[in-house]
């Protein structure tokens, strides 16, 4: 590049950095208003139930709470987009975060919850403009027995038979444990067999829940191991199985074997039963989160698995940073990938370019999702707000991404708002047949 083209570059580019109107993605108007109408279906939140404990650590102090490592820039307490989550939700007054305000502000969504009682949680989806939540948490609580919300339980104990009551992981919503399953499948000890666990508890597990109208599944194993999970002969499987039960020591190999097996069986059951399994992919909670052992493409061997063709898998997060990953294995009939927790990761700009790659490949297998949680101290960024944030960034996003679609010709107008249907809503009503 000769001087006088780079010197006319760096003032273009400075040009559009200090000019808002410059710097603002174009969406079209009519596609906005189009989005906003739609009745979303929120295929993975942490949404909270009614607890009187929950608001006990919040401190009038301290309205925004404080990190307990440094947040990325949108999770960030000072991040202004809150306001429009406290003005929808709880109608303040300002455009600012000065103290007062916010003590005033945290005093009213105290206020408002205690007002709306079992209400609460039903009122935050309303004013999000979301019709049904999924909630992945060990059960649903007071305020989510109403259709509004669906349960999506953990498999991940079914893939440590010999863990007892203890909760190998810290489930968002409380713990979770083999124990516990194993007594509620009405066993009173473990089976003495692989093939007895399998039937007894994996499969007595997961036909209760789909008779009791759970429409999906959800492994967070990347929280503690790589989701590599192989295809592993039964009878490897069923050795350890009988070595363990028999007291002597397992190694982590032979422990790996096994949790692998039971991984195709748990997908493959639960896929007999129609439920879909929802896997944790990409990017997890916390500072030392291991991003490359959760990589998607860890399981394209698993996924294409003949035996388990019958089963849907839905990568959540898709998958972010390795978003182009889980776009390529949309190509598989049974995968799909959700954006949850992307809305959270990445600003509404970034967040439309992965739309857009993901719009322009199979457009069918993209499902919105939030992500929304309340962590250990966000009393102003809870739930609640992420409910509302985030459904209103996605929304946003994918007007963002189908306006360029339209723009440079790649889909008409009816197209687009078809897509924009099937991303907040459509598809996922037929993926977990909630009609
Ligand atoms: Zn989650």
């Amino acid at each position: 590049m000769d001087l006088v083209r780079f010197l006319a570059t760096v003032v273009a580019i400075t040009s559009c950095a200090t000019n808002p109107a410059l710097a603002q993605d174009r969406v079209d108007s009519a596609l906005v208003a189009e989005i906003a109408s739609i009745r979303a279906i929120d295929d993975h939140t942490h949404d909270d139930p009614i607890y009187a404990e929950r608001v006990k650590t919040w401190s009038a102090d301290s309205p925004l709470g404080s990190p307990a490592y440094p947040d990325t820039l949108t999770l960030r307490r000072d991040n202004p987009e809150w306001i429009r989550a406290w003005r929808a939700l709880y109608g303040y007054r300002y455009q600012d975060m000065q103290p007062a305000h916010l003590r005033e502000l945290l005093a009213t969504k105290k206020r408002l919850m205690l007002e709306k009682a079992d209400q609460w949680p039903r009122y935050v989806l309303d004013a999000a403009g979301v019709d049904i939540a999924f909630v992945n948490a060990t059960h649903l609580g007071v305020g989510q027995e109403n259709g509004r919300f669906r349960w999506v339980p953990w498999a991940d104990p079914l893939l440590w038979p010999f863990s007892g009551e203890k909760s190998v992981l810290g489930f968002p919503g409380g713990g979770s444990s083999i124990g516990q399953l194993q007594r509620e499948a009405g066993v009173a000890a473990l089976p003495a067999s692989l093939n007895g666990y399998v039937t007894q508890i994996v499969e007595a597990t997961l036909a209760k829940w789909s008779a009791t109208g759970v429409v999906a599944i959800k492994f967070l194993s990347a929280y503690r191991r790589g989701i590599d999970f192989a295809l592993v002969d039964p009878d490897v499987a069923a050795s350890v199985y009988t070595r363990a039960m028999s007291g002597l020591p397992v190694d982590s190999p032979q422990h790996k074997s096994l949790e692998d097996y039971l991984f195709h069986e748990i997908a493959a059951h639960a896929g007999a039963h129609r439920l879909v399994v929802q896997i944790h992919t990409g990017n997890g909670n916390g500072p030392y989160f291991n991003n490359t052992r959760a990589n998607p493409g860890l399981l394209e061997e698993v996924l294409a698995d003949a035996s388990l063709r019958n089963t849907k898998f839905v990568l959540l997060h898709g998958g972010w940073p390795f978003y182009l990953t889980a776009q390529a294995m949309t190509d598989r009939p049974n995968v799909f990938t959700d954006f949850s927790a992307q809305t959270f990761y990445l600003t509404t700009h970034a967040l439309a370019e992965v739309l857009r790659g993901w719009l322009e490949w199979h457009p069918e297998k993209v499902l919105f999702g939030t992500d929304a949680y309340s962590d250990a101290n966000t009393p102003l960024s809870d739930y609640e707000e992420k409910q509302w944030l985030m459904t209103e960034k996605a929304r946003r996003a994918l007007a963002i991404a189908l306006t360029g679609m339209l723009g440079d010709g790649e889909i008409t107008r009816e197209r687009a708002k078809e897509i924009a249907h099937m991303v907040m809503r459509d598809s996922s009503l037929a993926l977990y047949r909630l009609n």
